[in-house]
């Protein structure tokens, strides 16, 4: 069984409301974009809700006032190809974050992921580094992803994605013992093709119109 604890499910009314638009498969284009989009702000907004602040001191057109900015360092990465459609939503929320990118694909038939692509920003003691793949599966490419982030020892890992599967959460605290795992759903299972149910389907496909 894959722990709960550190895996923060947002309950938010809008991020449920988002979810069963994604879900449904009447949902088309544009529409399942919105919300995409929508929804990985909010759960981004979730990801770094605890995040360090330094103190600072800013002129209004009134008076001095005591403020806070982010002390940390935040570095996105998305996992290829439908992590990609967790960017838009992360970027307009964290301008200032980097992205790295790493190409995952995933052998239909053994579901073992395969890396193509590498590029990451330098990643230090400062760094917190947020993986994101929508759809948290078998979590075979994300704990690669992971271990080979792990080893330039970042301040923190996390992982966002919008709808886990068990299985998926139970290899990441199994190999990450603590990461925070922030998402819209925890689903039942993984079927034999290795595709969450009841989930949403390909969400790549369905995100960037090769569904067809
Ligand atoms: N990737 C998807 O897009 N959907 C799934 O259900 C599993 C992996």
């Amino acid at each position: 069984m894959a722990s709960m604890k550190n895996v923060f499910v947002n309950t938010h009314p809008l991020v449920q409301d988002s979810l069963t638009h994604l879900r449904n498969q009447e949902t088309k284009l544009q529409k399942f974009r919105h919300h995409s989009d929508k929804i990985c702000q909010l759960l981004f907004a979730d990801a770094v809700s605890d995040l360090q602040l330094n103190d600072c001191q800013v002129q209004t057109p009134v008076a001095q006032a005591h403020c806070q900015k982010l002390a940390d360092e935040i570095i996105v990465v998305p996992v290829l190809r439908s992590g990609i459609a967790m960017l838009f939503g992360a970027m307009h929320l964290l301008p200032k974050s980097k992205i790295g990118f790493v190409g995952m694909e995933r052998d239909e038939k053994t579901a073992v992921a395969h890396e193509y692509y590498w590029k990451l920003p330098p990643i230090n003691k400062n760094s917190v580094v947020i993986v994101t793949d929508p759809m948290l599966a078998t979590g075979g490419s994300i704990d690669h992803l992971l271990k080979k982030v792990a080893s330039k020892k970042p301040k923190e890992m996390r992982v966002v994605s919008v709808v886990s599967a068990p299985e998926g959460i139970k290899r990441l605290q199994t190999d990450f013992p603590g990461i925070k795992i922030f998402t819209a759903k925890i689903d039942q299972k993984l079927n034999e093709k290795k595709y969450i149910v009841p989930g949403l389907g390909d969400y790549g496909d369905r995100y960037f119109g090769t569904d067809v």
